[in-house]
């Protein structure tokens, strides 16, 4: 782990600022803290505890899955969901990050085009849609058919954002093996926001280049990519 993210890191303005942002849901429109509290009530751990277990797996590099089988090795988890599913009942308002809604309609007001694009079931789409975020394309995995890390899954996004140069796109993920990583080797831009669990406590490898962009919150995306672009805010 490394200390919190120092200042935001300036894009190299020898090269052409991407046109589409490309959001990604968990962690970076969406805080989980529910998703995660429920699961830790279904499995009878208090939410600190469930955490706490789901903070060292992220570390120890296992999949979020692991959390389940740390804590209730016995559980057949998958078997809860749809019952987790009944009790979360879904995105709402209150589970937006603050500075999402401002973000998104900054970028359509300064023509930037909006996707969102994320590994989430496909129920997902319509509760995002439901929360009315200004977008121009969406489209969960579960729909794609492809998840990240998958190469294949950043190919569909392309598609879905009308784009044949991947440097066009900037992929805004809070993952380093997830997003940045995959994102970068598909040829998009990136930006790590360093929030959530894996954006506090994942590094970035000593051998991977530098994701374009480092942030801890989206307050000040719409005005570094407009300056950026050239233009002025
Ligand atoms: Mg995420």
């Amino acid at each position: 782990m490394t200390p919190a993210a120092g200042p935001t890191e300036q894009p190299d303005h020898d090269e052409r600022a991407p046109t589409t942002v490309v959001f990604d849901v968990g962690e970076v429109l969406i805080d989980e803290t529910r998703v995660w509290a429920v699961w830790a009530d279904l499995i009878g751990v208090s939410p600190l505890t469930f955490a706490s277990v789901l903070g060292a797996a992220i570390v120890q590099g296992e999949a979020s899955a692991a959390v389940f089988a740390h804590l209730a090795p016995n559980l057949d988890w998958p078997s809860f969901e749809a019952e987790h599913e009944r009790r979360y009942g879904g995105f709402r308002d209150e589970d937006l990050y603050p500075d999402v809604r401002r973000c998104l309609e900054e970028l359509v007001g300064l023509g930037f085009a909006v996707v969102i694009a994320g590994n989430q079931p496909a129920r997902r789409r319509a509760q995002l849609e439901a929360l009315g975020l200004p977008h121009d394309a969406m489209a969960m995995s579960e729909e794609l058919g492809v998840a990240k890390p998958d190469p294949a899954f950043f190919e569909r996004v392309l598609d879905l954002a009308g784009s044949d140069e991947p440097t066009e796109l900037l992929y805004v993920g809070d993952r380093i093996d997830n997003d940045v990583l995959p994102a970068a080797a598909a040829g998009l831009r990136t930006c790590w926001l360093r929030r959530g669990p894996w954006g506090q406590l994942q590094d970035l490898p000593e051998a991977a280049e530098e994701p374009d962009l480092v942030l801890e919150g989206l307050g000040e995306l719409a005005t570094l990519l407009t300056t950026w672009r050239g233009g002025t805010t």
